[in-house]
C-alpha cells in the first residue's frame, strides 16, 4: 500500500471554476489543506514543482460504461486496464451504471457491479439503469438512497430489454422526485428508429455506412420534447444524456429558463466528428448511438457549450474491442459506443479552449464543478477547495501530441480520434493525494480507488 503523504504543488497556476490564479496547493493525506501564495511547505513534506503548469481538479466523467455488459454485447476489458486509461487522461472519478436485469433487485445489481469496479485506480459512483419496476411498486426507488445511488437512468428506446415507455417514464420520474433523485434519460424515438432501421434491412442496406441514417436526429429531438414536458409535469429533475445535436441542447436550455431542474450533456464525439465518417473508409469506428450527426451541427454544439447551455461535457465510454467493432459489416450487430476516457481533457483544452470556444475556467466547469453538483459528489469531488479530495491533473500546456492508438491505454484497441493533433499533455494525476501517474509514468501501484456512495438532492 502506497501510503499518503503531504505534498506542496509550487508554483502552478491554480483553475478554479471561477478563476485562474499563481498558487501552492498543499495535500495532507487525501485531501487539499491549503490554497495559497508561497505556502511553507511542512517538515517531511514533498515538494512538487508545477511551474508552467496548469493544476486542475481530477476530470469527472459522468457518463461512462466501464466493462460493458448489456445481454448482447459484453467488452472483455475490465476496470484496471480502463481505469489506468483514464488516469492518463486526467480523469479521476467516474460516474458509471449498474444495471438492474429483470427480476433483480437494486442491491444485488450495485453489488456485481461493485465486485466488477473493485480493481479501479480511479474513484467511482454509479448510476442504476432501472428496468423492472411494476406499476405500484414506485417505492422500491427508496432503496436507491439506501444503497448511496442518487441518479438513475431511462430509457425512450432499445425494445425489449431496457425501453420505457411513456406511462413507465412519468410514473418513475414522479418517484424519482419525491426521493430527490437525478434521473438520467437516453432520448431517442424507438418508433421512428425502429421504422427506419426496417425500411434499411428491407432494402439491404445494413452495412456500417447506413448506421447515421437508421437514427434520424428527429428522434433524439422528439424524445428529449416528451421527457421534458413528462418531468415537467412530475416536477423532477432529469438529465437529457449525450445530445447529439444543437435543437436538443437548445430545448433543455429553455427549459431550464423557464424555471425547470433540467441539465444536458454532450460529447467529443459530437462535438468533433460528423456523418461524413460514415462515407469513409472506417466507418465501424463511429458506431455509436445516437449516431454521428450533420456536419452543422457540431458548430451548433460548440456555439451552445460557450454559451452555458451545455452542462456537462462527457464520453460515454464503451471498451468494445477493434476486434468486436469489425466483426461483421452490418450496423445492426455492431455493438454501439466508443472509448475516449483518456482523450477526453486533451481534446478539450485544444478545441475548446484552444479554439476559443472556452476559457480553462469553463472547462474545469464542464469537466469537474458541474458534474459533482448535479450528481451530488461536491465539494468532496469537483472542487479545488481545502477540505476536498486532493483528486489533481498537473497539465503542460504547451507540448503538441498527435493522438494514436499505439500511445492510449484502453483496452478498446483503436481510437475514433486517430491521427488528430492535441495541444496539451497531461504530466501527472493525483487521485486522493496519491500519484496514479506521475511524469507520464503510471505509479499507482495496489492503490486501488473507492466506491462513492451519494445522498439524494434536497
Ligand atoms: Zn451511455
Amino acid at each position: 500500500m502506497v501510503k499518503p503523504k503531504t505534498i506542496l504543488i509550487r508554483g502552478g497556476t491554480v483553475v478554479t471554476s471561477q478563476t485562474l490564479l499563481d498558487a501552492d496547493v498543499l495535500i495532507r493525506g487525501e485531501q487539499i489543506q491549503a490554497i495559497g501564495h508561497d505556502l511553507t511547505a511542512p517538515r517531511g513534506a514533498e515538494s512538487v514543482d508545477a511551474t508552467g503548469l496548469l493544476v486542475l481538479p481530477g476530470v469527472i466523467d459522468a457518463h461512462v460504461h466501464i466493462q460493458l455488459n448489456t445481454g448482447i454485447y459484453a467488452s472483455p476489458s475490465n476496470w484496471q486496464v480502463e481505469s489506468r486509461a483514464a488516469a492518463f487522461g486526467g480523469v479521476t472519478t467516474v460516474v458509471d451504471f449498474a444495471t438492474q436485469f429483470p427480476g433483480q433487485s437494486f442491491a444485488e445489481a450495485l453489488k456485481a457491479r461493485l465486485a466488477e469496479a473493485a480493481p479501479s485506480y480511479i474513484d467511482y459512483a454509479f448510476h442504476m439503469m432501472v428496468t423492472d419496476v411494476p406499476p405500484g411498486q414506485e417505492d422500491m426507488l427508496g432503496d436507491l438512497v439506501e444503497l448511496g445511488i442518487q441518479s438513475l437512468k431511462l430509457y425512450t428506446t432499445y425494445r425489449p430489454n431496457y425501453y420505457a415507455d411513456d406511462a413507465t417514464l412519468l410514473r418513475l420520474l414522479e418517484a424519482a422526485g419525491r426521493y430527490g433523485l437525478m434521473t438520467l434519460v437516453h432520448c431517442e424515438n424507438d418508433a421512428l428508429v425502429t421504422a427506419q432501421t426496417q425500411s434499411l434491412i428491407e432494402a439491404g442496406n445494413t452495412g456500417w455506412r447506413y448506421h447515421g441514417a437508421s437514427r434520424p436526429a428527429l428522434a433524439e429531438r422528439e424524445a428529449a420534447a416528451r421527457v421534458l414536458l413528462l418531468a415537467e409535469a412530475a416536477d423532477a429533475p432529469v438529465v437529457i444524456v449525450h445530445n447529439s445535436i444543437g435543437a436538443t441542447a437548445a430545448l433543455v436550455a429553455a427549459a431550464r429558463a423557464r424555471g425547470q431542474a433540467a441539465f444536458c450533456e454532450t460529447c467529443p464525439q459530437y462535438l468533433l466528428l460528423d456523418n461524413t465518417l460514415y462515407e469513409g473508409s472506417e466507418p465501424w469506428r463511429y458506431i455509436l448511438q445516437p449516431p454521428l450527426r450533420d456536419p452543422g451541427e457540431r458548430e451548433k454544439l460548440w456555439t451552445l457549450v460557450a454559451e452555458g447551455a451545455v452542462d456537462m461535457l462527457v464520453t460515454d465510454h464503451c471498451d468494445y474491442t477493434l476486434a468486436q467493432k469489425m466483426a461483421v459489416d452490418d450496423f445492426t450487430k455492431t455493438p454501439g459506443g466508443l472509448p475516449g476516457l483518456e482523450t477526453l481533457l486533451p481534446l478539450l483544452a485544444t478545441f475548446g479552449v484552444g479554439d476559443g470556444y472556452l476559457d480553462w475556467s469553463d472547462l474545469v466547469r464542464l469537466l469537474a464543478t458541474n458534474p459533482a453538483l448535479i450528481y451530488n459528489l461536491w465539494p468532496r469531488k469537483g472542487a479545488l477547495l481545502p477540505g476536498a479530495d486532493a483528486d489533481i491533473v498537473l497539465y503542460d500546456p504547451e507540448p503538441t501530441d498527435t493522438l494514436t492508438v499505439e500511445r492510449l491505454h484502453s483496452a478498446a484497441g483503436y481510437t475514433p480520434y486517430e491521427g488528430i493533433q492535441v495541444q496539451g499533455r497531461v504530466v501527472s494525476t493525483l487521485r486522493r493525494g496519491t500519484f496514479l501517474v506521475r511524469d507520464g509514468e503510471f505509479v499507482a501501484g495496489d492503490n486501488v480507488g473507492v466506491y462513492l456512495p451519494r445522498r439524494p438532492l434536497s
